[in-house]
């Protein structure tokens, strides 16, 4: 049954795109990029327990950098660094992909090894303005090994 489950999971990653398996936006943890990463701010980021965590600018649409945790190893609570100084300084990459990028190209993509996280983005044409990126919501490799082996990973 498990071997049936994993080689069928396998199979759908052809079929199934990112926007399928995604993390909504509006359920992510994320960080205004203007923070300042006092005792308050750091004890909430640690309290989640999350790796990564996408930093927004003005609409939580609008992702403009990722936070790893372990970049805050050397951040003294009590110096009040403003969360932008740690963000230029690692300056990680961030990937967009667009909804229906097939979870087998994901899965290429991640093993490349960059980052073990994409955003999801969309063109807004919506309204008068001009057409703009806005980010739908976050997926990482482990939302596809989930996919391959069919079952909730439960986290540490
Ligand atoms: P972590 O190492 O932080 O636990 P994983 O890459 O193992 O993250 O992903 C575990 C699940 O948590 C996935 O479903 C992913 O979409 C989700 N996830 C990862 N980071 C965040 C975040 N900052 N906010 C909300 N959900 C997240």
């Amino acid at each position: 049954k498990g071997e049936v489950d994993i080689i069928s999971g396998a199979l759908e990653l052809k079929s199934k795109c990112v926007s399928e398996v995604m993390t909504s936006i509006d359920d992510c943890y994320m960080i205004d990029y203007s923070a300042v990463l006092d005792f308050n701010t750091m004890s909430d980021i640690m309290s989640k327990g999350f790796t990564r965590i996408p930093v927004y600018m003005g609409e939580r649409s609008n992702i403009v950098a990722l936070l790893f945790v372990k970049d805050l190893a050397f951040v003294d609570p009590d110096d009040c660094t403003p969360l932008k100084t740690v963000c230029k300084f690692y300056n990680h990459p961030i990937n967009f992909v667009f909804g229906d990028t097939t979870l087998d190209v994901m899965l290429e993509e991640f093993k490349k090894g960059q980052c073990h996280m994409a955003f999801v983005n969309r063109v807004n044409s919506e309204g008068d303005g001009d057409p703009f990126y806005e980010v739908l919501g976050i997926v990482t490799l482990e939302d596809v090994i989930e996919e391959i082996i069919k079952s909730e990973i439960v986290d540490e």
